[in-house]
């Protein structure tokens, strides 16, 4: 397991390079900024002229359109949304990059490479550095010279350095800070790992939080008040899940009561035991690996995201979306 993790990366690979961002969003403005205060290379940024053109220039950095910044990159970080990459890839970035001797390519998700969106020219290596945090904690440890994990991958080696170049990034965006880690992996690993806890874990919680509700408050004589102050509102959760991350899976389980402990393993063991959970979970992650996942997420914005807005607007009219809006007001949460 331990072969698995990476602590340093060399940043001599990336002095008196031009690394050009590509994006200046969530991932896009924290990298650039962790970029130019940990290495010594040239970071610029590349983007549409809208905000975060704007922002980037206010930020200090020379931005340029993104054919311009990848024209003149020795690296290039694509932070843009997985769903507008393949287009901006293939009409921007690739052109500019076909004539180079040779280009590093760096992504922060496995998705369009895994799936084969994106065609990657002979002449880059290409690697994946994917954060698992959003973009302003990372702003957040960086300032506090604190690390945070980072997947890495190679699809293509054309210099025999692409997993030192993997490392070195990782390493000039803050990942391997102390308290942080590089995990060896793959494009495949990362897209699977990431779609799986979205459609497998992030599911399993919304519809379980959902019949709760339901139940509690229709059958039960709960109110809707104390229903989701009790499910989530409280933010108790947010504790037990930074308390898993920290003090351990099973150990966070000592801080509550013995009842709860008790309650809690009993009932968890029996639906872990009974298969069911297990069935679905191959079945979502096979969904996902043979890439019909992908093939449905295509089409369905090739459609204008019929389904997805029909799905939002299910969700905004349900009793919970209501009755959450009226206790939040009340709060003055909203
Ligand atoms: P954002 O949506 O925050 O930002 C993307 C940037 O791309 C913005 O500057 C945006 O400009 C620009 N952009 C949007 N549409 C286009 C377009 N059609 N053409 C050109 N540029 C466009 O993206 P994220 O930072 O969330 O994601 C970037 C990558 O990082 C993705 O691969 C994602 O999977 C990965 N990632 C994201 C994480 C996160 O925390 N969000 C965590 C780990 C990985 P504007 O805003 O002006 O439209």
């Amino acid at each position: 397991m331990a072969t698995k993790l990476v602590f340093d990366g060399d940043l001599r690979l990336l002095e008196n390079k031009t690394i050009a961002v590509i994006g200046y969003g969530n991932q896009g403005r924290a990298q650039a900024r962790a970029l130019r205060k940990l290495s010594k290379a040239r970071v610029i940024v590349g983007n549409i002229k809208d905000e975060a053109w704007e922002r980037a220039r206010a930020d200090g950095f020379e931005v340029y359109s993104i054919a311009e910044a990848c024209r003149i990159a020795d690296v290039i970080l694509v932070l843009i949304p997985d769903e507008v990459m393949p287009e901006v890839f293939k009409k921007d970035i690739e052109p500019s990059v076909r004539n180079k001797e040779f280009v590093v390519v760096d992504f922060a998700s496995g998705f369009n490479i895994a799936f084969g969106f994106i065609q990657p020219p002979p002449n880059a290596d290409v690697v994946m550095v994917a954060p698992r945090m959003i973009g302003a904690e990372i702003e957040n440890l960086v300032e506090d010279g604190r690390g945070y994990p980072v997947l890495l991958g190679v699809a293509q080696d054309v210099s025999g350095k692409a997993w030192e170049y993997a490392k070195a990034i990782a390493k000039g965006i803050g990942a391997l800070l102390p308290g942080g880690v590089g995990v060896i992996s793959s494009f495949e690993e990362e897209a699977l790992i990431d779609l799986f806890t979205e459609q497998f874990v992030a599911p399993t919680i919304i519809a379980t939080f959902i019949t709760a509700f339901d139940v509690l408050t229709q059958e039960f004589g709960v109110s809707p008040e104390a229903a989701i102050l009790e499910l989530y509102a409280s933010g108790e959760w947010s504790r037990i899940f930074r308390d898993m991350a920290e003090i351990g899976f099973f150990e966070q389980l000592r801080l509550h009561s013995t009842t709860s402990q008790y309650g809690q393993l009993s009932r968890a063991m029996k639906l872990y035991l009974n298969g069911e959970l297990r069935n679905r979970a191959r079945e979502v992650a096979r969904y996902i690996t043979n890439g019909e996942f992908a093939r449905e997420w295509i089409l369905e914005r090739m459609a204008g995201y019929p389904v997805f807005r029909k799905l939002w607007k299910t969700v905004k009219e349900s009793r919970l979306a209501q009755e959450e809006d009226k206790l939040f007001k009340a709060l003055k949460r909203r």
